[in-house]
């Protein structure tokens, strides 16, 4: 295989195969960077099919990073409303300020000014500047680190460390189009190198794949331990049926927003539950709520009642959403 080869062969396929997405819209320089950083902000946690809706909305109600660093609160957050990881949607305006008072209203390019902008990491910071700012970088996202495994058949612990698959990232090589480059490598492992049944036919590397030689596609995780937690979900509702909901201070996740009150229980607490019990996957634990209905509210009151029909109103996550559709 020549230098070239690949990034011609995964150029090609791209130009040809790449899905229409908002955020790779024509627009101006200045745009396109407002562009993806709300995108990868987004794009952290949830997929694409479902961020698609929520990116046109948000960047047409908040269209540049000005109106997004002077937004309001209430405003930020209806725009969010359901795409989960409230923290994103804060970080996003912070960065937005300190991208105006910092880097005079510019998106820094380098990786130090990346990432000192609240809510951008490593992935993130390598993500723009490949994206935004054509650096020759390739991100290493789920869909890369996928296609990765399969190429080179990686099944080892020590194989398939983060150092590892760096390393054999330079198999993709290098162009001068970076920022098509790194969308299309992603694009191939969500396009072809799917979790299951991969589409190897249609795949322009696949004569270099070593799992496609050997028909064998399974891919081997780094075993991440999810701590199991049991909680019990108190609800309260007064004579009028109105909800008692508290503020969230309880967890680290989902700050400020409302919350039904909730204790943690033990195991067997939770297994010997009669009501409804529902399971919520959170990034660092799996959290199994037991639902009870109580007719005393807490000792400790520094909630509030909110009117059934007014809960349309209100900025609830997903979580307490599950609640409430589970009770009601
Ligand atoms: S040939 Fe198949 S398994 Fe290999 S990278 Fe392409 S889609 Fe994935």
């Amino acid at each position: 295989m020549t230098s070239q080869s690949i990034p011609n062969k995964i150029l090609k396929w791209y130009d040809n195969n790449k899905r229409t997405l908002p955020w790779r819209k024509k627009v101006s320089k200045s745009q396109k960077e407002y562009f993806t950083l709300v995108s990868e902000f987004m794009l952290q946690q949830t997929q694409v099919k479902t961020v698609i809706p929520y990116f046109e909305n948000f960047t047409s109600k908040i269209p540049d990073l000005k109106s997004l660093s002077r937004v309001r609160d209430v405003k930020l957050m209806k725009c969010w409303e359901g795409l989960g990881y409230y923290s994103r949607a804060r970080n996003l305006k912070k960065s937005a300020k300190l991208i105006i008072s910092k880097f005079k209203g510019k998106l820094p390019s380098n990786e130090e000014g990346l990432k000192s902008l609240p809510g951008v990491g490593d992935y993130t910071s390598k993500a723009i500047m490949a994206i935004a700012f054509n650096n020759k970088i390739i991100p290493i996202d789920g869909n890369v680190e996928r296609v990765l495994k399969r190429v080179f058949y990686l099944k080892k612990e020590k194989e398939i460390s983060k150092e590892n698959l760096h390393k054999k990232k330079s198999f993709f090589g290098e162009t001068n189009r970076a920022s098509d480059y790194a969308q299309a490598v992603m694009e191939i492992g969500a396009l072809l190198c799917k979790p299951t049944k991969p589409n190897c036919d249609q795949c322009p590397i696949s004569r270099y794949c070593k799992s496609y030689k050997k028909n064998d596609f399974e891919i081997v995780k780094i075993n991440k331990f999810n701590k199991q937690k049991f909680f019990e979900a108190n609800i309260f509702q007064n004579k009028r049926k109105n909800y008692y909901l508290l503020k969230n201070r309880k967890f680290n996740f989902l700050k400020g927003m409302p919350i039904f009150p909730m204790n943690e229980i033990p195991r067997v607490k939770f297994k010997n539950h009669i009501g409804k019990r529902i399971n919520i996957k959170m990034s660092n634990m799996d959290m199994r709520i037991a639902i009870t209905m109580k007719n005393n509210l807490p000792l400790n009151r520094n909630g509030f009642f909110v009117d059934v029909k007014d809960l349309s109103n209100l900025t609830l996550p997903s979580f307490t959403k599950k609640i409430l559709n589970t009770i009601r």
